[in-house]
């Protein structure tokens, strides 16, 4: 049998699976990233996960491909890594070229972001969705478009930045350089600071929502402010795209009904008729594995 490596790099840990090529997960591991030690060092290091990935889950069966998510830019026919921020040295990486000298497979690399959205419609909360869009509230809003089945990277690579769409003008400032960016107002940061400006006492996103459900009426409003701006940009999507099915990944969607139902409510009045009566939103199932299940399905068999 023919096995796929799916292996989602971020700033900190490199994750790894093991997947049939339809999609059944073997195993999975994790290793420290060790990005100061540059990115042949750390190329070197996913081909080493990936080894014992066969040994351990793998015996008997074939490697048939490498999927690599990362955070940036990548040119994805190239399978270059063209700049990520949060590796540093991470410049015009050539990871494919190199992972396949060391490994003697073929390899490909994307966007993580578009990688967690394609793993949602593989193998995810997205299955059977023809046109759906993710977007991830963690530190940042994280995205990603399937469009008519296809994940759609545009001529750059960079289509599906839901994250910086502008939803207010003179918005808080975003990394990007520009103001109120859904990332600035939408992201699980985002809540955080809503919740400290009102005065309330969080060290985390989520202890805003466990006010809210304790009645708390400043974590109330709060909560009820943060669902707006992320209605205001799903909106705006639904009536962009004509989407089957908006999910929402990342850790604030551990809330579950209690952001997804206000914000059903709040899309739907925000959205055209049309749209909004297709569209259905929902949670995220795969969690912090979607980017190693959106790797592996790069090789995977197609849905
Ligand atoms: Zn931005």
């Amino acid at each position: 049998m023919q096995v796929i490596a799916g292996i989602d790099l971020g700033g900190t840990n490199i994750k790894g699976g093991l997947f049939t090529t339809a999609g059944e997960l073997l195993g999975k591991k994790e290793i420290p990233t060790q990005a100061a030690a540059g990115p042949r060092a750390v190329v070197v290091r996913i081909a080493d996960l990936v080894r014992e990935l066969v040994t351990e889950f793998g015996q008997g069966h074939t490697l048939a491909g490498v999927g690599v998510g990362a955070p940036g830019l990548h040119d994805f026919a190239q399978g270059e890594c063209i700049f990520s921020p949060n590796l540093p040295g991470w410049r015009n990486v050539p990871v494919t070229t190199w992972l396949t000298e060391l490994l003697g497979v073929p390899v490909k690399l994307d966007n993580d972001a578009n990688l967690a959205t394609l793993g949602e419609f593989w193998q995810g909360a997205g299955q059977g969705a023809n046109n759906l869009l993710m977007l991830t509230l963690g530190t940042g809003v994280g995205g990603g478009l399937i469009l008519n089945g296809q994940l759609f990277r545009g001529p750059d690579g960079t289509a599906g930045e839901l994250g910086h769409m502008v939803i207010w003008l003179d918005g808080p400032a975003c990394n990007c350089g520009n103001r109120g960016c859904l990332e600035t107002l939408a992201s699980a940061t985002a809540l955080l600071r809503l919740g400290r400006e009102a005065g309330l006492p969080v060290k985390e996103a989520r202890e805003v929502m466990q006010l809210a459900t304790a009645a708390d009426p400043r974590a109330i409003e709060v909560v009820d402010r943060y669902i707006s701006y992320l209605a205001v940009g799903v909106a705006s999507l639904v009536n962009i795209f004509n989407p089957d099915l908006v999910l929402i990944g990342g850790g604030v969607v551990k809330a579950g009904e209690q952001l997804l139902a206000p914000l059903r409510e709040k899309v739907a009045r925000l959205a055209l008729a049309v749209p909004a009566q297709r569209v259905k939103i929902k949670a995220a199932t795969l969690g912090n594995d979607a980017g190693i299940y959106g790797a592996a399905a790069l090789f995977g068999d197609k849905r």
